[in-house]
């Protein structure tokens, strides 16, 4: 089954706005097996948009449009989908009375403007929006369906899932199901080059690896006509995954590392504490942005100059002078110093040069020092990232995280 998108606006064809809608609902509709083929954006001008959705929806089994449904006159989605299929634009009272409401709320009295998101092609399906004041719609044209959403992202996105899942799983009679399988320590190179065939003669379940700084998510897709059948399909595949990478593997339901720190430490009943020097907050950053953190995480550090690994965490200064403030001998100086302070189970300490100056012969740009204390034990592991200075940051701090992970596995 094919699919066509239009993306109605010419904010997103001058390129003032980045037109993301349109990557959201193909991803959603090649979950249910739908296959997009062609994306088409548009300015706000009938007589583009008609001749363009009319060619689309030629060329396609279904329609979706997002946008030109706004109160302002340069908003003319409706009219145009009134002007393709001859059917008349008619005020829906109900809706009327409820924007009527909505705008009261917050301006004195509703501009006559905002009625027109009232007016639907006759015989339309109305999609409410509990979201914003626009509804969508579907208008059946030649026996196949033009389905109509709004322009912005917080309101197409929960429109989608609420109302065109439904009516797509319906058309579509496969049935489709996804592993996201984290993957750290290893790039997505070296990973497809592991995986082998694997990677490249599968055709059901399809393998796919997406990269973010570092990690890697493997995305294997099954389809089959029940979940059963998705379910034999995905379970050899992810089990041959997990005998050529496994080791790489932070987890199978595509929880980041980050979480699986945070619930390790939660399950055992443990604290946290952190001290960062070349990842200048960041790993404290990434801790804090989870909710619930408080309950595990205790402080953080940013000792970035010698004299504050010396005072906030009484690293010696003769240390530092000896080996260097990144070092073996710091790293562990700091997290030994943290345990003193801050009396956590957990400490985690970050030293090393981000770069792109201050790297030397001994000490290139990408050597970090990261110092894991768990309960008595203190050890300390040595890096060489490569890559810039967002990158080697990025990786310390994701390095960080992995090797507490490991370390809370292992503890009884
Ligand atoms: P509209 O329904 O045309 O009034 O859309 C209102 C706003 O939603 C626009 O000004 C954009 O900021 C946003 N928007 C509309 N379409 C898209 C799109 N395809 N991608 C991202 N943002 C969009
Ligand atoms: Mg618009």
């Amino acid at each position: 089954m094919k699919a066509s998108i239009i993306c109605v606006g010419t904010e997103l064809v001058t390129g003032k706005t980045i037109e993301t809608n349109s990557y959201f609902l193909a991803e959603e509709l090649r979950q249910y097996g739908i296959y997009t083929h062609q994306k088409l954006i548009v300015e706000d001008q009938l007589e583009q948009m008609v001749p363009l959705m009319d060619f689309a929806l030629k060329t396609s089994d279904f329609i979706l449009v997002t946008g030109g449904l706004g109160p302002t006159l340069d908003d003319l989605t409706r009219e145009a989908v009134s002007q393709l299929t001859g059917l008349a634009l008619e005020m829906n009272e109900d809706i009327k009375d409820r924007i009527i409401k909505l705008v009261s709320t917050h301006l004195k009295g509703c501009p006559v403007n905002n009625y027109k998101q009232a007016l639907i092609p006759k015989d339309s399906k109305i999609l409410q929006n509990d979201w914003g004041t626009a509804p969508g719609f579907i208008t059946a044209y030649n026996n196949k369906q033009i389905i109509v959403l709004p322009g912005p992202p917080r309101e197409m996105k929960p429109m989608f899932l609420q109302h065109v899942v439904p009516i797509i799983k319906e058309l579509s009679s496969l049935v489709f199901l996804k592993k996201n399988i984290e993957i750290f320590g290893i790039g997505e190179s070296a990973l497809e080059e592991s995986l082998g065939e694997l990677m490249t003669s599968q055709t059901n379940p399809t393998l796919a690896t997406y990269a973010s700084f570092g990690s890697v998510s493997l995305v294997i897709t099954a389809e089959g006509t029940s979940e059963e059948e998705c379910i034999r399909i995905l379970t050899p595949v992810v089990q041959q995954v997990k005998e050529k990478v496994g080791e790489y593997i932070i987890s199978e339901d595509g929880e980041k590392l980050e979480n699986i720190v945070q619930k390790l430490l939660s399950n055992n009943e443990m604290t946290l504490s952190v001290a960062e020097s070349c990842t200048g907050g960041q790993l404290s950053a990434r801790l804090t942005a989870l909710s619930g953190i408080s309950s595990v995480f205790e402080r953080g550090y940013i000792t970035y100059s010698n004299q504050s690994k010396i005072q906030a965490l009484g690293v010696l200064e003769e240390t530092i002078q000896l080996y260097g403030a990144v070092s073996e001998e710091t790293a562990m100086a700091m997290i030994k110093g943290l345990k003193e302070e801050s009396n956590c189970h957990c400490c985690l300490s970050i030293t090393g040069i981000a770069g792109p100056n201050g790297g030397t012969d001994s000490k290139p740009v990408g050597l970090v020092y990261i110092g894991v204390n768990v309960l008595d034990d203190y050890k300390v592991y040595q890096f060489n990232f490569n890559g810039n200075r967002d990158r080697i940051q990025n990786l310390a701090v994701l390095s960080a995280l992995n090797l507490l992970r490991k370390s809370l596995l292992i503890i009884k």
